[in-house]
């Protein structure tokens, strides 16, 4: 009961605080969540400059700004619009400690082979978070891309066998092995990995304006490279590949390198 009371003042957090900072009254409407692991974007006129915190905002070619605050952040912005200028209170978050004790050892403890896959895997998901497509294709509300039970949050921290790690930057999403995958919003699919060592087979899609997804763990991807795909298609199937204790999906979103809650898109409470 607790638990849902808690979504719920969530959900109504993500709702509203956009709301407040329209009403602040900037003549412009910008949307997202000023949280930690949130992200705000809006749109501007032609010409219009952007600045966050006195550093000049590159704009997408369609005149969004888009800014990610990451996993800690100042509990302030300073966002200038053309003129106008606002600060913004950037609501803090708590992040819990996760032990899993489970893992197999070589995937805690990689060994010397092993690490050269990592390396060589870690640079091309490095290559991934490259801006690419300069236009927002997203929409302002995902869809949870598959039905289960929340087992992991965004930017916890993680104890791995005991051993500390760095914090869990996704959203777990357990569910019975071939449970089907949905792409949350509108976007093209920028790159599969089979069987990376850690995301197993991975599936990256490009939201436009420097957002990706990162789906891991999959059983089977059904689409492929460069592909568009529409908010709810199909994506592919739950799995555990890679480094898992159980089938699950493994749902990042980064805004270039930056690491994006996805519960701040979506509501949870459809789930719980
Ligand atoms: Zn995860």
């Amino acid at each position: 009961m607790q638990k849902k009371l808690i979504n719920f003042l969530i959900l109504q957090f993500i709702i509203i605080l956009p709301k407040l900072s329209n009403s602040n009254n900037f003549n412009f409407d910008i949307l997202g969540c000023f949280c930690e692991g949130g992200m705000i974007y809006g749109i501007v006129n032609n010409g219009e400059q952007v600045k966050i915190n006195d550093l000049k905002i590159k704009l997408s070619s369609d005149n969004y700004f888009v800014y990610a605050f990451g996993r800690k952040h100042d509990e302030i912005i300073k966002i200038k619009i053309g003129e106008e200028e606002k600060i913004f209170k950037v609501k803090k978050k708590k992040y819990k400690i996760e032990k899993i004790n489970n893992l197999p050892t070589r995937k805690v403890e990689p060994s010397q082979k092993d690490m050269k896959k990592i390396l060589k895997e870690s640079d091309e998901l490095k290559k991934v978070k490259n801006l690419d497509i300069n236009n927002k294709l997203f929409s302002d509300q995902f869809l949870i891309p598959v039905e289960g039970r929340v087992s992991g949050r965004f930017g916890s921290q993680r104890i791995l066998n005991g051993k500390a790690k760095r914090p869990h930057y996704g959203l777990d999403i357990a569910a019975k092995k071939g449970t089907k995958i949905y792409a949350p919003t509108d976007g093209k699919i920028k790159k599969i990995f089979d069987n990376m060592f850690f995301t197993g087979n991975t599936v990256i899609i490009d939201h436009g304006l420097g957002l990706i997804s990162i789906f891991a763990h999959l059983e089977k991807i059904f689409i492929s490279e460069n592909q568009l795909v529409s908010k709810g298609d199909l994506v592919g199937s739950v799995g555990m590949t890679g480094r898992a204790t159980g089938p699950h999906l493994h749902w990042g979103i980064y805004l270039k390198n930056v690491p994006v809650d996805p519960e701040t898109f979506i509501d949870l409470n459809v789930l719980e």
